[in-house]
């Protein structure tokens, strides 16, 4: 080592920066350094991808009960206890959080439990005061969400509350149409939560195979979810406040398509109510006043770089603040790096891990490894899961002409019970190379289906690679080897 008192020091103990620091040290005898501000594991495993995963299963039970009793079996609905699980929820939390400590520890990497942030190419400032050098900085501080810009946005939770709760809310508006937006509508209402969902734009889950994201909406719709597209939130006041009535009759009832049931939450905001935390008036660009028990922004999240000294050294930073870096995730600051949610490329956990390993292969192992961004399988855990890899047909259609197999279908499975839940599969094929350039699923199961399909398209398979192979009988994705003449071309 050259002076310095760490080869490397991280900062940020999430997906992508733990597995560097371990995987520097561990693998490539780096002596190491992290900090960590929070809890360790970050995002996805504090409050992110685990707990909201652990949320769907818990949401889907209710569904799975009618679907057992439709086969046969004698069973009673009872009510889902959120305190219990909750209890149980923190607990698993904090069990992973120790197993990412110890990892840490395992490998030989020092932690510090503190903010941290940069004070010079080589140096670091951490919250209890000490300074420390390092020949290499890590950035991997992620994100954080945001809410929008309007007058009493801080009356609305954010995904990082949704853990937390004392107690789940009767009614709940979300705001947004990203996957978060979509996935905890579908968690809430399967919790027996009346969801409303606002989303500005045209359709929900922008960026997605247009047909996909049609089906997911239509689902949602009929499984409960109040959705209403080309709608968002203008004014929002507590329940109850001088503000909110003084926006009260504004517009007719009728007009403004409220129900019975509106109209008696409405009056409720004569009772008075307490601001924080208490049911929220809102007004949106639909004429519709409604008084919700919780309003969730889901409206976007903001890479973490205020206040870290990044650009005093010269470290780029974006319109949206996100760290500027090249292809090996090394910022303008020659012995600074960044990777993950932090430099806004592809925000998900499997990605900041390979960009940590492939920092880790560039700087510590004398191989020089870009991240590859291409064909990025991943799924949206709405009921049914969308799950995708590749163009969509309408992306496809941009860059080449294209041949499109479609099917959709009712699952047996669920049709049996009685639900008239669809499925779709669908290849986008390039017309010149017969490469499948997209496969997006929407089924129970999606996510799993498109991590298989994932490494079939990544290996560049051809719609003749798909044919050649046996379906596996009976199930829903024998659909995807299935397909035999296009439903469009062009
Ligand atoms: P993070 O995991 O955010 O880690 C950054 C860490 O840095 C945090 O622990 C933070 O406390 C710490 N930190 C920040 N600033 C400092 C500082 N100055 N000093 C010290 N520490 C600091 N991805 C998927 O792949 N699949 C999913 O299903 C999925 N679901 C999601 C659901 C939700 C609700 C959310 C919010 C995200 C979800 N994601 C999902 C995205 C995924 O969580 C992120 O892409 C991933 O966690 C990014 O990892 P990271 O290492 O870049 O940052």
């Amino acid at each position: 080592m050259s002076g310095f008192d760490y080869d490397l020091f991280v900062i940020g103990g999430g997906s992508g920066g733990v597995r560097a620091a371990r995987v520097a040290a561990g693998e490539a005898g780096a002596k190491v350094a992290l900090a960590e501000e929070d809890r360790y594991g970050g995002t996805c495993v504090i409050r992110g991808c685990v707990p909201k995963k652990l949320m769907v299963f818990a949401s889907e039970y209710a569904g799975v009960v009618e679907d057992a009793q439709a086969y046969g079996w004698q069973l009673a609905q009872g009510p889902f206890d959120w305190t219990s699980f909750r209890t149980r929820l923190n607990a698993e939390l904090d069990r992973l959080e120790k197993v990412y400590r110890s990892l840490l520890k395992g490998s030989g990497v020092e932690t510090f439990d503190a903010r941290a942030t940069i004070a010079g190419p080589h140096a670091v400032k951490l919250s209890t005061g000490e300074e420390k050098t390092a020949k290499h900085i890590l950035v991997a501080t992620g994100g954080h969400p945001v809410r929008p810009d309007l007058p009493n946005a801080h009356l609305g939770i954010v995904s990082d509350d949704i853990f937390h709760l004392d107690a789940l809310p009767k009614s709940l508006l979300i705001i947004g149409g990203g996957y978060i937006a979509c996935e905890f509508a579908g968690i809430m209402n399967g919790l027996g939560v009346e969801v409303t969902q606002y989303y500005r734009g045209a359709q929900i889950l922008r960026g997605f195979d247009d047909e996909a994201r049609g089906l997911v909406a239509e689902s949602m719709r009929e499984s409960g979810i109040d959705l209403h597209v080309g709608t968002n939130i203008m004014e929002m006041a507590p329940a109850g406040a001088d503000h909110a009535l003084s926006h009260a009759g504004t517009g007719s009832d009728a007009a403004m398509g409220a129900t019975a049931q509106d109209r008696q939450v409405r009056d409720s905001r004569d009772a008075p109510q307490t601001a924080a935390g208490g049911p929220v008036w809102v007004k949106s660009t639909n004429g519709a006043e409604r008084v919700f028990d919780k309003v969730l922004f889901a409206t976007g999240r903001d890479p973490n770089t205020a206040g870290m000294g990044l650009e005093e050294v010269g470290v780029s930073l974006g319109r949206r603040g996100q760290i500027v870096v090249d292809g090996y995730s090394q910022t303008a600051v020659p012995s600074i790096y960044a990777i993950g949610d932090v430099t806004d490329r592809v925000n998900l956990t499997p990605v900041a891990i390979r960009e940590g390993m492939a920092f880790v292969e560039t700087v510590f192992k004398g191989n020089p490894t870009k991240v590859d961004h291409e064909l990025i399988p991943s799924a949206v855990f709405t009921q049914p899961e969308l799950g995708t890899v590749g163009l969509s047909e309408e992306a496809a259609r941009e860059k080449e002409e294209i041949e499109v197999y479609c099917t959709s279908f009712r699952p047996m499975q669920t049709a049996f019970a009685g639900r008239s839940d669809r499925a779709l599969m669908k290849l986008i094929v390039s017309k010149a190379s017969r490469k499948v350039l997209g496969c997006h699923i929407v089924a129970p199961g999606a996510g799993e289906m498109i991590q298989l399909a994932g490494i079939a398209v990544k290996m560049g398979a051809t719609k003749e690679d798909f044919d050649r192979t046996v379906a596996v009988h009976p199930t829903m994705s024998e659909e995807i080897v299935t397909m035999r003449s296009p439903m469009r071309t062009g």
